[in-house]
């Protein structure tokens, strides 16, 4: 029987690293980016922003808005200067051969074609093959990705592929459910949808009866 592991970290002997070569495996898009953010030019785009909408942005509520929203998308968008395989170098030796699932993990991105936020929860799941990762580092890997301008079908993606490629797992499943304010704020405004994505890797692809297990433990058997 297969367990959801939800809290307190299975640790056991410290592996040297979770890759055994260093074959320069990489995720498209991943990478971080070297420059630093520019917040002064941001500032200047929302001062333009605000002008072109009419308002006047030296009047008293608005004067330090420019700045404010630069360090938020600096904030927001700090995964770009950050490589998400960092958190998965620590690895422990371990024989547990089950699904390993941490569901429920909520997060924050932002559409890029809006530049509107997109939440919701990601789901995420493997199978190791002599191998694991602190629980907490799953949640740092969807940070990094998240924090990125991002479609949620990338998203779904990259986590996927950096975990087969960082954890050399029997498998990996990743489901993402969000909400995007792109839909229901402006545009179509259906204010109750929420868009799935899923992509699975490995046994969870191939093996039916795996997959259904998953879905039991992260919905609950119908
Ligand atoms: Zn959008």
């Amino acid at each position: 029987m297969n367990r959801a592991i939800s809290s307190s970290e299975t640790a056991g002997q410290l592996a040297s690293s979770c890759r055994p070569d260093d074959n320069e495996l990489t995720t498209p898009g991943t990478q971080p980016q070297g420059s630093a953010i520019d917040l002064q030019r941001i500032a200047q785009a929302v001062e333009q922003i605000l002008l072109a909408v009419g308002e006047d942005p030296n009047r008293e509520g608005l004067r330090d808005t420019p700045m404010r929203v630069a360090r938020m998308y600096a904030e927001l968008f700090r995964g770009l200067r950050e490589d998400p395989r960092r958190h998965l170098e620590k690895c422990f030796v371990e024989k547990y051969d089950e699904i390993v699932l941490v569901k429920g993990i909520s997060f924050e991105s932002l559409c890029e074609h809006h530049l509107l936020p997109f939440v919701g929860q990601a789901h995420v799941a493997y199978i190791p093959n002599g191998k694991i990762v602190g629980l907490s580092k799953l949640a740092r890997v969807v940070e990094a990705l998240a924090h990125r301008p991002q479609v949620q079908e990338r998203l779904t993606e990259q986590l996927a592929d950096l975990l087969m490629q960082e954890l050399e797992p029997k498998g990996v499943a990743v489901i993402l459910e969000a909400t995007h304010t792109c839909m229901t704020i402006r545009g179509v405004r259906k204010p109750t949808s929420v868009c799935t994505t899923s992509a699975m890797r490995g046994v969870f692809k191939s093996n039916l009866s795996t997959r259904t297990e998953l879905m039991s433990l992260i919905y609950g058997s119908k």
